[in-house]
Parts: structure tokens; sequence; C-alpha cells
């Protein structure tokens, strides 16, 4: 069985996956302990104050792992009109000449540290219809929901799973074969960050699995 974890919002503030962050120390435990890996979901200008063009250390810090791979969640993650669709910047752009703008400055800002991912995730989940295109050209494998993604065809290899690293009763198999944990670095409004509670029930839950069967654990793009 095949085993991915994947963590959304990271980006250069203390307390959201720093050198020095609880959080991120987890990580390199699962790692040491188990040989998890993680896929970091990064928007490379979070909330308009914090640009990776102006953190290179903070993504060098992260590139060094090789048990980690670095991919896209959108540019500010935040809409503009925060009443309107909160934190699902590419549902609120419905043009798609915004939304090219939007992505192209999204991708310089990872040029400038000399990174291109491969892979994207909707911010908030969500993606106005009219620019999936405009997204889907620029990836090679799009991570989805099955609901929130209503049936949109990508051309992007579709990858869907989203089970809490909080859970406690069932979890999901994807695709025959594979274990799909989704998870928040940090945020009040999630259940699924990582904070001690939930690290040491998903260490409960990698060990039952370990039981039960043979594992190797993958970054999204190694699937
Ligand atoms: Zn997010």
């Amino acid at each position: 069985m095949e085993v991915t974890i994947s963590i959304d919002d990271l980006h250069p503030e203390k307390g959201w996956g720093c050198e020095g962050d609880k959080s991120v120390e987890y990580l390199q435990k699962l790692n040491d302990e188990f040989g998890c890996k993680f896929t970091l979901f990064i928007p490379s200008f979070y909330h308009k104050k914090y640009p990776l063009s102006k953190h290179k250390e903070w993504v060098d810090f992260w590139l060094d792992k090789d048990w980690v791979e670095l991919a896209s969640h959108g540019y500010y993650h935040m809409c503009e009109d925060k009443n309107s669709y909160g934190e699902c910047e590419f549902f609120e752009i419905n043009s798609v000449q915004q939304a090219k703008n939007t992505i192209e400055l999204c991708l310089e800002e990872w040029d400038t540290v000399g990174y291109r991912p491969v892979g994207w995730r909707n911010p908030g989940w969500l993606i106005n219809p009219l620019i999936k295109d405009v997204v889907d050209k620029e990836f090679q494998y799009v991570a989805l929901h099955t609901e929130h993604n209503r049936g949109l065809k990508w051309d992007s290899k579709m990858l869907f799973g989203h089970d809490g690293i909080n859970q406690t009763d069932s979890i999901n198999i994807w695709n025959d074969n594979t274990f799909m944990f989704q998870s928040h670095i940090a945020g009040d409004w999630n259940d699924n960050c990582w904070t001690e509670e939930n690290y040491l029930n998903f260490r409960n839950v990698i060990e039952y699995l370990l039981s039960q069967y043979e594992l190797s654990f993958k970054t999204l793009k190694e699937l």
C-alpha cells in the first residue's frame, strides 16, 4: 500500500512551517521513525504578506529535504473581497485574463527561488470552471476534493483523497492501493492541523497501518 500525506497553507511565518516550529519537529520525527514523506501546498504570496521571493532561505530549508515535495496552492490564497468567497482565491476570479495574470504572478514567485512546482491544489478547494484550463495547463497533477471538484475534468493527472490526520475511525483506500492523508499546517479554523494531539493520533494510525500492510511512503508527484 502507498501512503501520501499532504499539508496545506505553509508559508514563511512563525508557526506556519518554519524551522523550530513544533509542527515541523513532528514531521521530522515521522520521517525519522517511519520514513514518512510530505507534499507541502504553499501559496506563493500568502495573504499579500509572505512572497517567496523575499524568503528564499525558507524555501531552501524545505528543498534540502529529499522526503518533501513543494507544490503550488495559489498566490494570495485569500479573495480580494473577503466577504465574497473567503479563502477561495481562484473561485472569486471570474475572467480568463485575470486568471492568467494571477497564475503568472504566482509562478514568478516560484521562479525567483529557482523551483517550479508540478502539483496544484485550489485554495479553499474551489475553482471557477471558467478559468480551470488556465491553471490546468501549468501543472502535471491536481489534488482535488471529490465533492468540491464538482465533476470538472482536468487534463492534469487528477488525484483524489482527503482523509484527515485527526481521524480515528475509518480511513479510505483510494485507487485500490493508496492512503491519502490531508492536513493543514496550522489555523484555528481547521481541525486537522499538526498539533501534538493530532501528531500522536496520526503516529498511532501509522503504527496500526504498519501492523496490517506493507507501506510505501510517497509524495504526490511520485504516485
Ligand atoms: Zn489552503
